[in-house]
């Protein structure tokens, strides 16, 4: 099918094959989020999903995982069916499409079988801009799914590697870029693009709190509070102890960026989502980043030099400091 929209007062058939195709009528783009667990791109993206899906684009949620680990109480069958229910619910409240790839929790290795599904996921949406995990996310199911994105970004458009998910006519590589995490060793997260949420995230909490199984019952319980969440609350409690969640999760990303997010703004966003540039797959442009990333801020590579190289950054301001002490003192001495 055409990605392209015809206005039906010029092209009242709007069939390409009729009349030549209009290259300025607005191109719809397929964003596809590939989780480790079926929160994560919710969690990580919904920001962007909300801002997409509003302007008429598409966005499909994947989770390598069913969840099935994630309860203290809850066995892994009743919690596998319920996360299924809970996640279709938040992605609909996010106008996004979402698959699971049935992986049972705590076990994504890089393996040719999950490698065979991750490919097969992609090559049928045939997306524009896939965004994964970095390699170096805290948790290993994160890290492995990051490390099957990347290995099958290449092998996408190779027709004999699992020739029973076909490579799809467009034969176009996808952009790959990777979610905000807080770790720092081996590399930090470098802000490539950061993108203002602060007028969906009522809406991007409301889509996330249809994750009552992780977000008020195991996150908590996971961080010894889960006296936060007493047994009768409300629809108003749940709002709050999800803000606590994502305050957790996403101070960093308001705190680390702070210079950038009042230069790249008029107004600086009390709320914000961050993305990476991966070096494999399709290399994006400024204006292509502009279309896959609305209301967003793209920092120069000066800027960026400061997180991309932290710890050099780090020891070059010491040395400085100590390079003018040094100088002050020898022109007292004179
Ligand atoms: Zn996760």
């Amino acid at each position: 099918m055409s990605n392209v929209e015809y206005d039906k007062d010029i092209w009242p058939l709007g069939c390409s094959w009729i009349y030549p195709r209009d290259e300025k009528k607005k191109k719809i783009l397929k964003v596809m989020v590939v989780g480790a667990h079926p929160d994560d791109p919710d969690l990580l993206t919904g920001g962007l999903a909300l801002k997409l899906t509003k302007r008429g684009h598409r966005v499909k949620y994947v989770s390598l995982t069913n969840g099935n680990m994630g309860h203290q109480t809850m066995g892994p069958i009743d919690l596998a069916a319920r996360e299924l229910k809970e996640t279709q619910a938040a992605a609909d409240a996010l106008g996004a499409e979402y698959e699971c790839l049935n992986i049972n929790d705590g076990c994504v290795y890089v393996t040719h079988e999950n490698l065979g599904k991750v490919i097969g996921v992609i090559r049928k949406y045939d997306p524009d801009l896939v965004i994964t995990h970095r390699l170096n996310d805290y948790h290993r199911d994160h890290r492995y799914t990051s490390q099957l994105v990347m290995d099958a970004s290449y092998m996408l458009i190779v027709p004999h590697y699992f020739p029973e998910y076909p490579i799809p006519e467009s034969r176009k590589m996808p952009v790959f870029m990777y979610s905000y995490d807080s770790f720092e060793k081996p590399y930090p997260f470098v802000p490539n693009v950061l993108v203002d949420i602060t007028d969906v995230y009522k809406e991007k909490a409301a889509a996330l709190i249809n994750h009552e199984s992780q977000m008020m019952e195991w996150l908590p319980w996971t961080m010894n509070q889960e006296d936060l969440v007493p047994p009768d609350y409300d629809i108003n409690m749940r709002y709050q102890i999800l803000e606590l969640l994502l305050e957790h999760v996403f101070s960093g990303i308001m705190s680390n960026y702070r210079k950038l997010w009042k230069k790249g703004f008029k107004k600086k966003p009390r709320h914000g989502e961050a993305f990476e540039i991966c070096e494999y797959g399709e290399q994006p442009s400024r204006a292509q980043l502009k279309e896959f990333f609305p209301d967003c801020y793209i920092p120069r590579s000066k800027e960026l030099e400061k997180y991309q190289y932290a710890e050099i950054y780090k020891k070059m301001k010491k040395m400085e400091k100590r390079i003018k002490k040094l100088e002050d003192k020898m022109k007292g001495e004179k």
